[in-house]
């Protein structure tokens, strides 16, 4: 009895000990406990927050969700710069055959590319995403679709045979949501692909490499008019960004596309213009 007594009065000694000496020790041996309280305030968390994107995508970027046209945002508030992931994409078709890029054409703007396609073709999500818009456009978009995806980008589907999807579904990258046509103003059967931001057009070419039949750069970073730091400066922005090289790149390529001067490239990676560039390479852009 006296021995147990003396044993326990010991152990809480020991334990005061612990107490002052160790304080870590005590907050360690909490941790786990605090750990998995987190882990579920988390995926309870996660899970909130998955199903409001999957109710409203881009919920901190767009200002409504509209089902009935395409243009909706001309009074949206632009961000000065905004990385697009692009990792989980999937090309919209498999078609590598570019018909029309993206720029002016005969006195209009032609605000996305013409890929070629077949009537029948199956057209894909390129990303994970919720549709906007399933319509029509005699003069237009003929057949089109418009998807808002989690990403912040907006991609258009035009001169569909076939909508495969409806407004306000959820679709998954790769899901297909149409088939290739002619509808609209269109002559000869082909997919016309939009990428938008916010409303704002953004040539698809700068992040989907249709001949090759991958993205050009896992990120592609939106910037607003006039609000871009100029190239080489020395506080260019605190974020480091890589491009990975693929073939046919040259630096003034790769330079054009990721809008920095070879200089600056040649600065940030350490190389001459007259460096050989490796297929697989990754260079640094900012
Ligand atoms: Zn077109």
């Amino acid at each position: 009895m006296i021995l147990k007594t003396i044993r326990s009065v010991t152990m809480a000694v020991l334990a005061m000990v612990s107490v002052g000496v160790s304080a870590q020790d005590l907050l360690a041996s909490q941790a786990p406990v605090d750990k998995k309280m987190r882990a579920i305030d988390s995926v309870a968390l996660q899970r909130q927050i998955q199903k409001e994107k999957m109710e409203y995508p881009g919920f901190a970027l767009y200002p409504s969700w509209i089902n009935d046209r395409v243009h909706v945002y001309a009074n949206a508030a632009m961000p000065d710069s905004f990385t697009i992931d692009l990792k989980g994409f999937c090309m919209p078709t498999e078609s590598r055959k570019i018909t029309s890029k993206y720029g002016p054409r005969r006195r209009r703007m032609h605000k996305g590319v013409d890929v070629k396609v077949y009537i029948g073709d199956t057209i894909r999500s390129a990303f994970d995403g919720k549709v906007r818009v399933v319509s029509y456009e005699r003069r237009g978009y003929g057949k089109y679709v418009v998807i808002r995806h989690d990403n912040g980008l907006e991609t258009i589907y035009g001169h569909l045979s076939k909508q495969l999807v409806g407004e306000n579904q959820i679709v998954k990258a790769g899901e297909p949501i149409g088939l290739g046509g002619n509808t609209g103003r269109s002559t000869g059967s082909h997919l016309h692909f939009e990428t938008r931001f916010l409303g704002q057009e953004i040539d698809p070419s700068k992040m989907f490499d249709f001949p090759n039949q991958d993205i050009v750069a896992d990120t592609y970073t939106y910037y607003k008019p006039g609000s871009r730091k100029k190239a080489g400066s020395k506080d260019g922005g605190s974020e480091i960004r890589y491009y990975r090289v693929r073939k046919g790149d040259t630096l003034s390529k790769i330079a054009a596309r990721q809008g920095v001067t070879v200089k600056r490239l040649c600065q940030l990676n350490g190389i001459t213009t007259r460096t050989t560039l490796r297929i697989g390479q990754v260079l640094r852009f900012s």
